[in-house]
C-alpha cells in the first residue's frame, strides 16, 4: 500500500480546523510531539499512535520555553527535509506534520528575539529563552512536585516549558491520544499528572525507550557526540543494565547500585549530573528497591548532556 503524503501545516488555526473537521467525521487523532531531527525512537511513537487512533499528527517544534539562555537551543540539530522523508516512509504514514514557526508570537509588534523586556538571572529569576527574548508570554503551567527532582535540579525552567508547550499543543491540535517516550521518563510522568490534574480529555501513552544496537539510548543529541565520546557514553546504558540485573538478583540497596553506575560513568570520562533510583510514579528517591523503581541517569560527555533510564521491577 502506498504511503500517505502528510499534509504540512504551519498555522495554528489551520491545524485546529483540520482536527475539528476530522473529529466531526468521527475520526480519532493521535499527537506525537517532537523537536525534530527524527530517529527510530520518534518513529516508534508514531507506531504506537497508529494502534490507538485513526489519524496521527506529528508536531516538530524546538521549544524555546524549555531552554534556559545558557543551554543548547541554537545548537539543537535540525533537518526538516530529512524528517519529512522519514515521516513519509514510516509504516502507515502520518497525516499531518505540524510545524509552527513561533508559538509564543501573539502578533505583538515588540515581540522578537533580542527584544528588551525579558527578566534575567540578575533579578534572581531563572528565565527561559522566551523571557530572555522579550516575547510577551507570561502564562506557565507547572507540575510543582514532579518537576523539582532529577532533570529539574540542573534545568529549573525545563519542565515548566515542557508542560506549557504541551498544553499549547493540546489546545491547538485537540488530540484524543498523545504519545510520549519513556526515554524522557520524568517528562512522561509530568504530562500524565498534568492531564489528570487539569482534566484534559486526552489519553497519554508512555512508549518504550528505543536503543541503538549497542545499547545507547537513541537521541537527537547523539549526533553531536564525537565518535570517541559516543563510545564512552555506552558506559551509561551498560552500567544501567548491570544495575537492573544486580537488583533483580537481590542487590536492592540503592546507594550501592548508584555508586556502581557513577563509578562506571566517571571511569569512562563522563560527568554525572545525577544518578537516582526513584519510585516509578511519584519519582521519590528510594533507599531500597521494594516497589517498582526506575533508575534515571543524566551525564555529560564532551558538551553533550545525555539522559537514560531503566525500569526495575523486583
Ligand atoms: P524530542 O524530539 O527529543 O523532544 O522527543 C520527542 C518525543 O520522542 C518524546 O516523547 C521523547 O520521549 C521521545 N523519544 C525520544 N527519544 C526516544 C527514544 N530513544 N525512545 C523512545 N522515545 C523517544
Amino acid at each position: 500500500m502506498a504511503n500517505k503524503n502528510p499534509l504540512e501545516i504551519t498555522d495554528k488555526d489551520e491545524m485546529r480546523n483540520w482536527s475539528r473537521s476530522m473529529r466531526a467525521q468521527g475520526k480519532t487523532i493521535g499527537l506525537v510531539p517532537t523537536m525534530g531531527y527524527l530517529h527510530e525512537g520518534h518513529l516508534s511513537l508514531i507506531q504506537e499512535s497508529h494502534k490507538q487512533t485513526h489519524l496521527t499528527v506529528v508536531s516538530i517544534y524546538v521549544n524555546p520555553g524549555q531552554f534556559s539562555p545558557t543551554e543548547d537551543l541554537s545548537a539543537y540539530p535540525s533537518d526538516f527535509l530529512g524528517d519529512i522523508q522519514k515521516l513519509k516512509s514510516v509504516p502507515g504514514g502520518v497525516d499531518v506534520i505540524f510545524r509552527p514557526r513561533n508559538l509564543y508570537d501573539y502578533g505583538n509588534k515588540d515581540d522578537g528575539v533580542g527584544g528588551g523586556v525579558g527578566w534575567d538571572q540578575e533579578g534572581g529569576k531563572v528565565v527561559s529563552c522566551v523571557e530572555k527574548s522579550g516575547m510577551e508570554h507570561e502564562t506557565w503551567v507547572r507540575v510543582e512536585r514532579l518537576e523539582k527532582g532529577l532533570c529539574g535540579i540542573s534545568r529549573p525552567v525545563f519542565f515548566r516549558g515542557v508542560a506549557t508547550i504541551v498544553t499549547k499543543l493540546f489546545n491547538i491540535v485537540e488530540p484524543d491520544v498523545a504519545v510520549f517516550g519513556k526515554k524522557d521518563y520524568q517528562q512522561w510522568r509530568i504530562i500524565q499528572r498534568m492531564v489528570r490534574d487539569l482534566d484534559f480529555g486526552i489519553k497519554v501513552i508512555g512508549s518504550e525507550l528505543v536503543r541503538d544496537d549497542d545499547g545507547l539510548a537513541k537521541s537527537s543529541r547523539n549526533v553531536r557526540l564525537s565518535p570517541d565520546d559516543r563510545q564512552k557514553a555506552l558506559s551509561i546504558s551498560k552500567s544501567l543494565f548491570k544495575a537492573k540485573f544486580a537488583a533483580e538478583n537481590g542487590q536492592i540497596d540503592c546507594q550501592e547500585l548508584r555508586n556502581a553506575v557513577i563509578q562506571a560513568v566517571h571511569e569512562a570520562g563522563g560527568k554525572i549530573d545525577y544518578a537516582e533510583i526513584v519510585d516509578q510514579e511519584s519519582l521519590e528517591k528510594l533507599e531500597e528497591i521494594k516497589r517498582p523503581a526506575v533508575f534515571c541517569v543524566a551525564a555529560w560527555f564532551g558538551n553533550v548532556r545525555l539522559i537514560d533510564n531503566i525500569e526495575i521491577n523486583v
